[in-house]
């Protein structure tokens, strides 16, 4: 039996596993023995079921499995050849008339195992089969746990199942590295029973199993420890902790037109914590669209400053960089110089910027990742915010928070609800805030469905709200009409509404260039623009409230969490803001079930997790959009009770710290398969 480290080697380590065969497998992504173990079998290969002798029942038809161990080819005329075969010790006889020694020889291999079908007879008190018919050539001491893998050119079945039972007979004993309160949660099968089960079982009927349930654990709480290491390295790395007080944030804090939301203040308690800590803050402020994650962590900059550092603030689009730097142009310029750059800033005036953040004239720097190319050098920054950023992953983050230097804190920003199930999967390696109260002010989205021959009546509603001094938002899933989708464009709504409305109805969409997109959002901002038809594209992060409504076409065309993304562009003024939804007859169940829920709550959080059931894992918005690689065996539905238990383990964990080390094989095995790593 190999050691641990077998598991890790290449699999030209196994027998029969030549240079052609390697480049085969490494084309599948396989190059371990233990990718080679994570790869799962398709199903099992229909094979004869075997029969024992004492089942058998003269006259009765059988599959048996033999093994061929005396030929006896009498060369008499009219005298049968005859083959004497054992089981379990047992002679039984294959008895053939009229065939020719040269078939047998070849169908009934001496001392090979092979199945053969016949109808049991007695003769002379033992069992014997007249003319079996042959049911596997192959090398049969496999046949009965043969499956069905994936292949890629240059492998067989039969080439790819001696290779796993190559591999199984090899197979290292692990040392259980679950402690008993945990393993007992799947009857403390072992990982080699667990795997060699996953391979040799149907498929369909072990995913209910003990073994399968080990397996989704191991994938899981590895998952969670790789985050959690990382999150740990981060936590030791020691920082200046930074000085300020909080003078300087009530005068702020007063001075706002609202007061905050007891999740506003208490994210920024938790971020000042961090900040005045010697140790790195890396910490995700999540909260719905809407929600007011700005105004948080324009404070934390602000008092990143007053502690005498500067900050960076990245937006994924140019748009809203802009937005957050005019906001704290016009709100905030008397306690900092800010400055924004990004790819569009001229090489004159970005030379200038790069000069003042050497020595310190500007002290918060707003602008895309433009802010961290390697020819931009801080004088000493302290702070990092990221807004609306839930397309980074893992790597990524841990990247950018390496670049800021140890004195830089890291505070990262999501509007994208996720189901608590998958928090730990997505963002494990931060600390979290979470906004989940809205500000008071606000009154919930009315929300509506409409079958699209209504049209009409949405139209009237619309003439009353723009009467009203509202605007209006019309979403369309296609730019130009198409042959093959049925669905509305947003050039054919502009060209109908423009005609049928004396207002000023404009269109923006991902086909016109950045500068034009930008030209008529900043004209929908200054309220020239009474109707803006768009597609999808258009960033949901800005902030425009006096657009009080949005209607969507089409609207069973897009998953939950998209929905409720773009009516979060409405409702973030005072007034009361409606969502309407059109659609065309015909809603299939789910269709249905994604508007009512729509309609009956506004909470981000909620409409995640349903959005998970309707549609499943691997089909949520964000995790297809983000790259992130799914897992292989776990579910979050399926196995919310495991992800729950590896939550409660890891925090666990990291309370104690020691425990870790147990724990290293599994996270070598899992580190490359591990979901958390791969994103874009
Ligand atoms: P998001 O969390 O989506 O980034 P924003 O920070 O853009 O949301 O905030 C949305 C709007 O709500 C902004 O106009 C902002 O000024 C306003 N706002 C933020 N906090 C409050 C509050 N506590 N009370 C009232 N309005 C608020
Ligand atoms: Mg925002």
């Amino acid at each position: 039996m190999a050691d641990f480290e077998y598991l890790l080697s290449t699999i030209d380590r196994i027998k029969g596993v030549g240079k052609k065969t390697l480049s085969s497998f490494n084309k599948k992504k396989i190059f371990t023995i233990f990718d080679l173990l994570w790869h799962l079998p398709i199903s099992k290969i229909e094979t004869a079921e075997d029969t024992e002798i004492e089942d058998l029942q003269i006259g009765k038809n059988y599959n048996i499995k033999v093994k061929p161990i005396k030929y006896n080819f009498p060369r008499i005329r009219n005298l049968p050849n005859r083959v004497v075969c054992e089981k379990n010790g047992i002679k039984i006889d294959c008895i053939f008339f009229n065939s020719y020694e040269g078939y047998i020889r070849k169908i009934l291999p001496l001392n090979e195992n092979v199945i053969i079908n016949g109808k049991a007879t007695i003769f002379k008190n033992k069992f014997q089969f007249v003319n079996p018919t042959l049911k596997n050539l192959n090398n049969t001491n496999v046949i009965k746990d043969d499956s069905k893998y994936s292949l890629s050119e240059g492998l067989t079945l039969t080439k790819y199942n001696e290779i796993i039972n190559n591999v199984f007979q090899n197979l290292p004993d692990l040392t259980e590295w679950y402690p008993k309160e945990i393993s007992k949660s799947f009857d403390h099968v072992s990982w080699k029973e667990s795997i060699i089960k996953i391979h040799k079982e149907d498929i369909k009927k072990i995913r209910d199993t003990k073994y399968f349930k080990r397996l989704v654990y191991d994938e899981i709480f590895a998952n969670f420890l790789i985050s959690s290491d990382i999150r740990n390295k981060i936590k030791k790395i020691k920082k200046k902790n930074k000085v300020f007080n909080l003078k300087h944030q009530i005068k702020i804090i007063n001075n706002l037109e609202f007061n905050l939301t007891k999740d506003q203040t208490k994210a920024l308690e938790n971020i000042n914590k961090d900040m005045k800590s010697k140790q790195k803050m890396f910490r995700l402020l999540q909260g719905d669209v809407g929600s007011g994650k700005t105004i948080v962590s324009v404070i934390a900059a602000l008092n990143a400053v007053k502690a005498g550092y500067q900050v960076a603030i990245m937006a994924p689009t140019e748009i809203l960089a802009n937005q957050h730097y005019k906001y704290i142009i016009n709100n905030f310029k008397k306690y900092c110089k800010p400055q924004i750059l990004t790819g569009k800033t001229e090489y004159i005036q970005r030379k200038k910027i790069l000069n003042d953040l050497l020595c310190k004239k500007i002290n918060i720097l707003i602008g895309t990742h433009a802010l961290f190319q390697n020819k931009i050098t801080y004088n000493n920054l302290g702070l990092i915010i990221i807004d609306e950023q839930h397309k980074f992953g893992v790597n990524q983050r841990k990247k950018l928070s390496d670049k800021g230097g140890d004195n830089c804190d890291v505070l990262v920003m999501s509007a994208t609800p996720i189901p608590r199930t998958m928090m730990m999967t997505i963002y494990g390696d931060m600390d979290i805030s979470l906004i989940k109260s809205k500000p008071k002010n606000r009154k919930p989205i009315k929300t509506y469905s409409k079958n699209e021959t209504k049209i009409d009546d949405v139209i009237k509603f619309i003439k009353k709200e723009i009467l009203k001094k509202n605007q209006i938002f019309w979403v369309c899933p296609l730019i130009k009409e198409s042959q093959k989708i049925d669905h509305q464009s947003a050039i054919e709504k502009y060209k109908y509404l423009s005609r049928i409305l004396n207002y000023n109805v404009d269109i923006i969409h991902g086909s016109m260039c950045k500068e034009d997109r930008e030209d008529v959002l900043k004209k929908f901002k200054e309220k020239k623009i009474d109707i803006l038809v768009s597609t999808t594209v258009i960033e949901v992060g800005i902030d425009f409230p006096n657009a009080n409504v949005i209607v969507i076409e089409n609207s069973n065309k897009y998953g939950l969490s998209q929905l409720h993304q773009l009516r979060g562009r409405v409702g973030r003024g005072e007034r009361e803001a409606a969502c309407i939804l059109l659609f065309k007859a015909g809603l299939s169940e789910n269709a249905r079930k994604r508007i009512t829920i729509l309609k009956n709550t506004n909470d981000g959080f909620k409409i995640a997790e349903e959005d998970l059931k309707i549609r499943g894992y691997g089909d949520i918005l964000g995790f297809k959009q983000s790259g992130l690689k799914k897992y292989n065996l776990a579910d979050p539905l399926q196995h919310k009770d495991l992800f729950d238990l590896a939550e409660t383990h890891i925090k666990k964990i990291e309370k104690n710290n020691i425990e870790i080390v147990r724990y290293n094989k599994l996270l070598k095995l899992y580190d490359k398969v591990a979901v958390i790593n791969d994103a874009i």
